[in-house]
């Protein structure tokens, strides 16, 4: 099953999403990745979930990556003795260590990594970002602080604290927990939620140990400070805008989220703008024309995947969610100026073989007006780069290994397939054609290019450039 398109489609499943054919509906709609969100749910939903996901992707026969996107170390408040409170503009409020549940005058913050990081006038979010705190007097279990900004705040509401590097790991207990388990199960991608640097993304490389590959949800301050180092430490990127708009200023997304889907591109490491991008769609059967635009933007600037959060985990009309932003993304993708941005924001070629040979075969596939772009790989790394080109036509990831093809589901205009491995030069051309063409990619008369390595199933040797005609 081939798509029309080359922006992929993140799909969050939850309750809305659960059952094994309406994920295959999912798939054939436009879903090229699930995310199984680990602040919501029991092992035993995300087992069931992870099940029913590679049942679909049997059955659809299109292959798809899986993501598990870990809690992180998000901050709460504890509980209230009476119900939500309603905190008043210029009141007093403390916050402590006590697990006593709390009232109008204070409540448990059980993180005591905060306390020691904080200043005199730190501000401190709550509830999304909705309640503003300031702290005043602090010590090392508690907290007085002056509230800014008032509002009902109830029991377990997040907090952020963007103004303080805080000195904790990216990994919680239940992190390192869920880890292990998503890894048991074979997903494809573990998302880290509140990086603050390269050196959490290395922690958690050392467990995960090649078991799966890595994504950064930027959605600190601090992540965006050493952006480029991380960058190049993850295999991939996610602009997790919700938490991002309450560390930040809602007016500094938009800005950063271009900088990170262009350093991403020049570096060549896939790129997901995530959400609220159709939210009205949680509710409603059609978006509103600002989140089709929204949808538009990042189609335009290059990003390899747009996603959906709670319109397709809860929201009551997931399956048109995914087949609007499936349109939005088509349509964006056939209008001339999309190609012009791509051409314009093209990325310099590097001096290595695989550049020039990528570069090569996206310059010969665009002149003769190739079906596809096939490329054979056994790290993925090829298909990497010639997605990196963000050429005309589509890429074929041909691989011998389930893993890098499943990963591959990410990249920009990757079809990614797992395929027999190839022994001699006539076999891979044939190979090639026959996948193309079985693929939907090419049908008959049509070229296509092909990038292989000789000899075959050498990591890194890309050395072989071959036009062939579908038979
Ligand atoms: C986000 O904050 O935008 C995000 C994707 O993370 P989460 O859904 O875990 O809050």
């Amino acid at each position: 099953m081939r798509r029309n398109r080359s922006t992929k489609i993140v799909a969050t499943i939850g309750p809305a999403t659960s059952d094994k054919e309406k994920l295959l509906e999912l798939i054939t709609t436009g879903v090229d990745i699930f995310r199984l969100n680990f602040s919501h749910g029991a092992h035993a939903d995300h087992q069931k979930r992870f099940e029913a996901i590679r049942w679909a992707e049997k059955k659809s026969g299109r292959l798809v990556a899986i993501m598990a996107d870990l809690q992180g170390p998000k901050l709460r408040v504890g509980t209230f003795a009476n119900g939500p409170i309603e905190l008043k503009n210029g009141q007093k409020f403390r916050l402590d260590m006590d697990k006593t549940p709390g009232d109008i005058k204070r409540v448990c913050l059980p993180h005591p990594e905060i306390f020691k990081a904080l200043e005199k006038d730190t501000d401190l979010l709550l509830d999304d970002g909705k309640i503003r705190l300031r702290v005043k007097k602090f010590g090392a279990d508690f907290a007085e602080t002056e509230v800014i900004v008032g509002g009902k705040l109830s029991e377990r509401k997040g907090v952020n604290v963007p103004q303080v590097a805080l000195p904790i790991s990216a990994l919680t207990k239940k992190d390192r927990e869920d880890l292990r388990f998503a890894l048991d199960l074979g997903v494809d991608y573990i998302a880290l939620s509140f990086v603050q640097r390269p050196e959490d993304v290395a922690e958690a490389r050392k467990l995960i140990a090649g078991r799966a590959a890595i994504i950064v949800k930027v959605e600190k301050p601090q992540a965006v400070d050493c952006l480029d180092r991380l960058i190049e430490v993850t295999d991939a990127v996610m602009v997790a805008r919700g938490d991002l708009g309450v560390e930040m200023a809602t007016e500094d997304v938009p800005g950063i989220q271009k900088r990170i889907v262009r350093g991403c591109r020049r570096l060549g490491k896939p790129v997901i703008v995530a959400t609220q991008m159709l939210e009205s769609m949680i509710t409603s059967p059609t978006p509103t024309r600002a989140e089709a635009s929204d949808v538009a933007t990042a189609v335009f600037d290059g990003a390899d995947c747009v996603m959906l959060s709670a319109e397709t985990a809860s929201g009551q009309f997931p399956m048109e969610a995914v087949a609007i932003m499936n349109r939005i993304i088509e349509k964006v993708e056939r209008d001339p100026l999309h190609r012009q941005i791509m051409d314009a924001e093209h990325p310099a070629t590097e001096q290595t073989e695989s550049d020039a040979m990528t570069t090569a075969a996206s310059n010969v596939a665009h002149t003769i007006g190739a079906a596809a772009l096939v490329t054979y790989t056994t790290s993925g790394s090829t298909a990497w780069r010639a997605a990196r080109q963000r050429p005309m036509v589509p890429v074929l990831g041909l691989t011998t290994s389930l893993v890098t093809a499943r990963r591959l589901a990410l990249g920009w205009g990757i079809h990614p397939i797992a395929a027999k491995d190839v022994d001699d030069f006539e076999h891979m051309v044939e190979s090639a054609v026959n996948h193309a063409k079985n693929s939907g990619l090419a049908k008959k008369h049509d070229r296509i290019v092909i990038t292989a390595g000789v000899p075959f199933g050498t990591l890194g040797a890309t050395n072989i450039l071959r036009i062939a005609r579908v038979g």
